[in-house]
């Protein structure tokens, strides 16, 4: 596995926390802060040599790692959690899809668009915002999707945080979404997604 690869962190009780790069995974480790692990070796490292015994200490870090440490994850489990929009988890939650033509984009030629606009009031949270290209952002520019005669394809939601932590994922192993998943709302839009 190589070191890019980042591992899932969780509190004690298995709540999902953050992704963490493989210096953070070490450093918890040898700050003794790991509960357990889960999941897969990442990585087997060698560390420094005991004084005492004269032997080479081991490190093996696996996918998903429990923390010890005072919790944050239960105010953000909170139902009125909202986390904080940004353009690269917005595209992923609507799946790189313009959420107005419905043609698939790289993420470059996709745009955050207000439905409702600013001028005419509109927030910029998760269910104010969608996806779209260039071109229709373009065409919509001040208007509502009503005045400028275009369809939504999707409704657009606030991700939960076990959701929030998935969009920011960049590579996810298979058993860090299994993981993941059991922590999403029941009626996730993106279960069907990843499911298939
Ligand atoms: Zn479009």
């Amino acid at each position: 596995m190589e070191l890019g690869q980042q591992v899932l962190r969780t509190d004690t009780a298995g709540l999902p926390l953050e992704w963490v790069g493989y210096q953070d995974a070490v450093r918890l480790y040898s700050l003794g802060l790991i509960a357990y692990t889960l999941g897969q070796t990442l990585y087997r490292l060698h560390g420094g040599i005991n004084a005492a015994t004269g032997k080479r200490s081991k490190l093996t870090v696996h996918s998903i790692i429990a923390t010890y440490g005072k919790s944050i994850a239960a105010s953000r489990l909170a139902s009125d959690y909202v986390p904080p929009v940004s353009n690269s988890a917005l595209f992923k939650r609507d799946a790189y899809l313009c959420l107005y033509c419905g043609h698939s984009f790289m993420a470059r030629d996709l745009s955050r668009d207000h439905i409702t606009p600013v001028s005419q009031g509109g927030a910029d949270e998760w269910r104010n915002l969608a996806t779209a290209c260039h071109r229709c952002n373009n065409h919509k520019a001040g208007q509502t999707p009503e005045q400028a005669n275009l369809q939504l394809i999707a409704v657009p939601f606030t991700p939960s945080y076990a959701e929030y932590i998935y969009l920011k994922g960049k590579r996810i192993l298979a058993d860090q979404m299994e993981f993941l998943k059991a922590h999403f709302p029941r009626s996730s839009p993106l279960l069907e997604r990843i499911n298939t």
